[in-house]
């Protein structure tokens, strides 16, 4: 099955926590931890925020042992390389991503490809092809001995890939950018909007209430909405268009841009 990355058996007592650090056209970054590792998902903040800002969750950055980028857009791959050097750690993203930005020097570069899967110290990341305005995006599902996490932002399109590799996961980071009705009315100028709205651009709160209306979400403990336009939407829109979708979840959450999400625990009874 294409996007199938659970070979381990289900292990009772995992856990596989996850936080983001911003969520947003200002930065985003998400780090997620298992048994003592960590690793980060983009880092569109300067290393010294990102930093201060995982002070701000408890966690020792010592314990980052990589960092998957998602794609070269400033808003996720800001700090990417300054951090690296500072934690001397690997940096994994696609050879498009590689090709499209000059990082300088990085302690390691991983070039990966889009459904290969990645092992990262018991976890395996599985990068998913996204429809997006970039030079060859890719993003997440994380799988640590039973308990999946999909991370799914910038893309414009809800692909088969995508509805493969994001089914039935046990925690969620998805993107919901923009109302359509606020990006028209909106200060983006008519080139600007064309490009948020197009297929690869980014998802609005209509695609992104049917991607969550298709998924199984019967194992879902934690969704978490987030890349939301401060200028193009609003969380009342937000909650208005995912009611439905997501009214039978125990646990949905908006991430913002400054203060992120703190821990949220993905767990195995
Ligand atoms: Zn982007
Ligand atoms: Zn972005």
């Amino acid at each position: 099955m294409p996007g199938a990355v659970v070979n381990s058996p289900e292990a009772p007592g995992a856990e596989l926590r996850f936080a983001s650090l911003g969520s947003g056209s200002g930065g985003n970054a998400t780090v997620v931890a298992w048994q003592d590792q960590a690793l980060l998902i983009d880092c569109g903040f300067s290393a010294r925020e990102c930093l201060a800002r995982l002070k701000r969750l408890d966690l020792d950055p010592g314990c980052l042992s990589a960092i998957l980028l998602s794609h070269e857009h400033g808003d996720h791959s800001k700090g990417v390389a300054a951090l690296a050097r500072k934690l001397d750690i690997p940096v994994y993203m696609s050879a498009g991503t590689a090709a499209a930005m000059d990082f300088g020097r990085l302690p390691a570069l991983h070039k990966i490809s889009a459904e290969q899967p990645i092992e990262l110290g018991g976890l395996t990341a599985l990068p998913v092809t996204v429809a997006h305005d970039a030079r060859e995006p890719l993003q997440y599902v994380l799988e640590h001995r039973g308990l999946r996490l999909g991370v799914l932002t910038d893309l414009g399109s809800l692909t088969p890939a995508v509805y493969s590799a994001y089914d039935a996961l046990h925690g969620l980071l998805v993107e919901a950018n923009h109302d359509l009705r606020m990006l028209a009315c909106g200060p983006y100028p008519p080139s600007l909007q064309a490009r948020v709205r197009a297929p690869w651009g980014h998802l609005n709160n209509e695609q992104c209430a049917a991607l969550l209306a298709d998924l199984d979400l019967s194992l879902m403990q934690h969704l978490v909405v987030g890349h939301i336009s401060r200028k193009n939407n609003h969380l009342d829109c937000v909650k208005a268009a995912l009611a439905d979708a997501v009214q039978a979840l125990p646990s949905v959450v908006y991430a913002c841009q400054d203060e992120g999400v703190p821990w949220l625990a993905l767990k195995l009874p």
